[in-house]
């Protein structure tokens, strides 16, 4: 099956240049220097000192793969046979090159899949609505029955389609400015080693979101999928130059049901379950809800000690709240820009969840008018946070200071840690115009 998508084979010179490419693939230039390789974002590594997944030994990615398994992929099921099959647990280290889309929802002839595609058991929206309607089910337990059985059972369909796991030692790069996960949902699970840039991530999106009604005070729609899921004790994953939103699902499109939004969505980039030495950096992450969860559950105390991620250089534009949302890790958020002045949504961009030590240095906020900078924290059952050097809507401020001038009970700076793993740390007021100039895909990738 190899055969069927094209190897690389030679280097890439300029990457991002679409049209070199288009030369390169004529040509098939050998890579015949390690300074060749090297401008290759392929074969980059993370650089020393770059956050947590920089901790015990680096991350280097698929970087060492041979020609052999290294792939440029163009469809959904190439990409999962450059894999190494659907929930490969290979450890070959694998470059593999996405150019253009690649959809989740797509059969294995490249055909579109709909949300019709996946519905079984007697699934019916209509159906689901009338039977776990507040008046008719309740408020007081989730729902059970054969609506509820039907549409558990039809999303895992789906999920059989657009989870697309990635094994250790791999590499994943998109092609120039416009190589894109549609609609797809990628795991990292029980993986070590794992490079993933210049993607755009859009609209990873659940056909069969459940009703919860126990999930705070008025329920909630809850959905399945994330763009990215780092979980089940991965560790060493480096997620840079990446771009997520919902695209053209926005959560401003869904109806509501029983009085809540229909939420298709899940996190953008969640890391949870025992995973640990991560660094994402020069991301966007924009227009969405829940965007970043770093653990998942208060009574998953075996996430103590583990969950080490540094966030640093993203952009978060437009969107509402966990950014991140924190439990029990050591977690560096530094030099990240919030772009939120135009988002009347907006709740808070750092959640202390349960025995979080979350060290935020250098953020710069911009919230809307009239928006309390003590509301930019936001604690759950967490005691500690340390703030230093932030800025809001341009101003210097405490941030610590300010949330506790607001809320009881206070926080306490005690987070029992400094950042070891740390490249160059910007001061505050250049990081709108670094951010904005150099997050996101489509950049010219260094390492
Ligand atoms: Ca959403
Ligand atoms: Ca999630």
């Amino acid at each position: 099956m190899r055969a069927t998508f094209r190897k690389r084979s030679f280097a890439f010179v300029a990457f991002g240049m679409f049209a070199l490419l288009i030369l390169s693939l004529s040509f098939a230039f050998k890579v015949t220097s390690s300074a060749g390789a090297a401008a290759d974002p392929g074969h980059q590594v993370l650089p020393a000192n770059d956050g947590w997944a920089a901790a015990n030994g680096g991350t280097t990615g698929g970087s060492a793969a041979t020609s052999a398994n290294t792939y440029t992929v163009t469809t959904r099921a190439q990409l999962v046979q450059a894999l190494g099959g659907a929930k490969s647990t290979s450890t070959t280290p694998r470059i593999i090159y996405v150019q253009g889309s690649i959809y989740g929802n797509q059969d294995d002839s490249g055909n579109t899949l709909t949300c019709s595609s996946y519905i079984t058991g007697g699934y019916s929206l209509s159906a689901y609505l009338a039977a776990y309607n507040p008046s008719v089910w309740g408020r007081t337990k989730k729902p059970s029955g054969t609506q509820e059985n039907a549409r558990a059972a039809s999303e895992s369909k789906q999920a059989a389609r657009v989870e697309i796991y990635v094994p250790s030692n791999t590499t994943i790069v998109g092609i120039g400015n416009n190589a894109n996960i549609i609609g797809a949902n990628l795991l990292v699970k029980s993986a070590n080693n794992v490079i993933i840039r210049n993607l755009n991530f859009q609209n990873a999106s659940d056909c069969f979101p459940q009703w919860d009604p126990t999930d705070g005070s008025s329920g909630n729609w809850n959905s399945a999928f994330d763009n990215l899921s780092i979980f089940t004790n991965s560790t060493h994953v480096w997620v840079d130059h990446n771009t997520f939103s919902d695209a053209n699902q926005p959560d401003s499109s869904e109806p509501s049901y029983f009085g809540r939004i229909y939420e298709q969505h899940d996190g953008e980039c969640d890391i949870t379950k025992g995973a640990d030495l991560v660094t994402v950096s020069w991301n966007i992450f924009s227009n969405h809800d829940k965007t970043m969860l770093i653990g998942s559950s208060d009574s998953l105390t075996s996430d103590a000690g583990k969950l080490r991620v540094t966030i640093h250089h993203n952009e978060f534009l437009n969107t509402i709240e966990r950014e991140p949302r924190v439990r029990f890790g050591q977690v560096h958020v530094y030099d990240n820009y919030y772009n939120e002045t135009a988002n009347s949504q907006f709740q808070y961009a750092l959640g202390v969840g349960k025995s979080s030590q979350i060290y935020a240095q250098n953020n710069y906020y911009q919230v809307p008018s009239g928006f309390s900078a003590g509301s930019i924290l936001k604690a759950f059952t967490g005691t500690v946070i340390y703030t230093t050097g932030d800025i809001v809507n341009g101003k210097a401020i405490d941030l610590l200071a300010a949330y506790n001038a607001a809320n009881t009970p206070h926080l306490s700076a005690s987070v029992g840690w400094t950042p070891k793993y740390v490249t160059t740390v910007d001061a505050t007021s250049l990081v709108p115009s670094l951010i904005q100039g150099n997050a996101g895909t489509g950049h010219t990738l260094t390492a």
